[in-house]
């Protein structure tokens, strides 16, 4: 069975791990490869989709996991992924679709946001990846509990205990 992901409240999120919907009321026609087509509502972040209906419409419009396929593709056509914070810019432009279980946290001024689904033990962590503050995306195993090979990021050892702590 599938274990249920964790819903959180928009106060709950921390501001640099938010998406900001753009601010218009565009609905934006998004064609996949079967020739099926799908509305996308920029302003509150929704699709027709199922897998949006089934799962995403539960996370509140910060959320970055409300994102599936055709909404992060509206958000390339709209060029709107330069305007969000450097996380969310991160995400969205590393996934086709946001992976549904996310964990969360500040280490200080260091956002960490990881996500992780039960079919791998690798879980996707984005936070800062070098002393610029520039944001990547970190694997971490956590059966294994390691980073993978040269990608651990600053404060790794902390966040590796945070995830092992977590789950
Ligand atoms: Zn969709």
């Amino acid at each position: 069975m599938r274990k249920k992901y964790a819903i959180l409240s928009e106060d709950e999120l921390h501001e640099d791990i938010k998406i900001i919907p753009p601010n218009d009321d565009k609905i934006i026609e998004i064609a996949d490869r079967d020739g099926n087509t799908y509305s996308v509502n920029m302003k509150e972040l929704s699709c027709t989709c199922e897998d949006w209906e089934t799962d995403r419409h539960n996370f509140c419009i910060g959320d970055p996991r409300r994102c599936c396929f055709h909404i992060k593709k509206a958000f390339r056509r709209n060029n709107a992924i330069e305007e969000q914070k450097p996380v969310i810019k991160a995400i969205l432009n590393e996934y086709h679709t946001v992976r549904l279980n996310m964990l969360f946290g500040m280490l200080g001024s260091q956002p960490v946001a990881i996500f992780y689904d039960d079919e791998s033990p690798w879980m996707d962590v984005f936070t800062e990846i070098d002393q610029n503050k520039q944001i990547g995306r970190s694997g971490f195993n956590y059966k294994e509990k390691r980073w993978a090979y040269n990608e651990e990021p600053v404060n790794g050892d902390k966040i590796a205990s945070f995830i092992v702590n977590s789950i």
